[in-house]
């Protein structure tokens, strides 16, 4: 693959990344695309990227790489196989992937010794608004390197937050997952009461409806709970990574809801629920139970 320094390299095309990769293509972006099982990336050369075999191939001479993949060993690994060598001179990487606090240092430590700009840049939203192009990106990061980076966060999302320094767009990232997985976790629980008490959970959308308790992450989760069908948005072993980073960063400020919500999930992933989305809390919570 030949360098070009306009072109952008995505490094995993898990269900984000391959929705990411496919709308910067549609913007008009040269796209390298490396995945682990490179079948997964096979299909973005349909859409116009080149599927690299490598990490390093994906990165060769490329002005931007992106990296989303599962957690920060992944990431690690990934960029440590000369990825980050191979990069255009002045190249920066955003770094998207859900690592935390001490994953951020880490990764940004590789960064500095290899003199490549980090940009910290997690991101709000889930399959459909990635598919979508409509993801919320929290950026953070050197002020001289954010007009690079707009075109691609224009490309993949809806709105751009630019929150500080590195580190400041996890810890944003890190509060809204503390919520996210809480709110979760509470479902769960209200459906199993709802079971235990013979109550339709139908009828609790019904009292909730319209008022300022009626969520709509609560529906769209609500339903796989009720139908018992867990079709992958977010993956149950993929929050139970992201509760652990709240928890690790929380130190010791004690977070009980968010420890019980860990709890639930190991139990969903034990009853063979980890690949399946993270609405498998539930079957956690029954498991529990038994
Ligand atoms: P996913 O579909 O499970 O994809 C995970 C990706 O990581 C795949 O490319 C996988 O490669 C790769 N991977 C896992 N372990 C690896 C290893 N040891 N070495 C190399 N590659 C490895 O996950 P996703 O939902 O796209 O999530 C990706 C990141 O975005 C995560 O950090 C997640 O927390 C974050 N995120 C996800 C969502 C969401 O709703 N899905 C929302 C916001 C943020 P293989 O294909 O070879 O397994």
């Amino acid at each position: 693959m030949s360098g070009n320094e306009r072109a952008v390299a995505v490094l995993g095309t898990g269900i984000m990344g391959s929705a990411m990769a496919r709308n910067l293509l549609r913007s008009g972006m040269e796209v390298r695309v490396w995945n682990r099982t490179r079948q997964k990336a096979e299909p973005l050369a349909a859409d116009g990227a080149g599927v690299a075999e490598s990490p390093r191939e994906a990165a060769q001479g490329a002005g931007i790489l992106i990296t989303m993949l599962a957690d920060t060993a992944a990431v690690e690994r990934a960029v440590g196989e000369g990825a980050l060598e191979a990069l255009a001179p002045g190249a920066v990487w955003l770094q998207m992937s859900t690592v935390g606090v001490e994953g951020t240092r880490r990764l940004q430590r590789m960064a500095l010794e290899r003199g490549v700009a980090y940009v910290d840049a997690p991101v709000l939203g889930t399959r459909e608004p990635a598919e979508a192009g409509e993801l919320v990106v929290l950026a953070s990061g050197p002020e001289e390197v954010r007009p690079e980076c707009e075109p691609v966060f224009e490309a993949i999302g809806r709105r751009t937050l630019w929150v500080g320094p590195v580190g400041a767009g996890t810890r944003l990232k890190l509060v809204v997952n503390a919520w996210i997985t809480g709110l979760l976790g509470v479902l769960g629980e209200t459906f199993a009461l709802a079971e235990r008490l013979g109550v339709d959970p139908s009828l609790f959308f019904e009292a909730v409806e319209g008022g300022p308790l009626d969520l709509p992450y609560a529906r769209t989760k609500g339903k796989m709970m009720a139908e018992g069908e867990y079709p992958t948005s977010f993956s149950v072993k993929l929050a139970r990574k992201d509760v652990g980073l709240v928890l690790e960063a929380a130190g010791d400020l004690r977070l009980p809801v968010c420890e019980a919500v860990a709890y639930h999930l190991d139990r969903a992933a034990e009853a063979g629920h980890a690949e399946d989305d993270m609405a498998a809390l539930y079957e956690g919570v029954k498991a529990a139970s038994r």
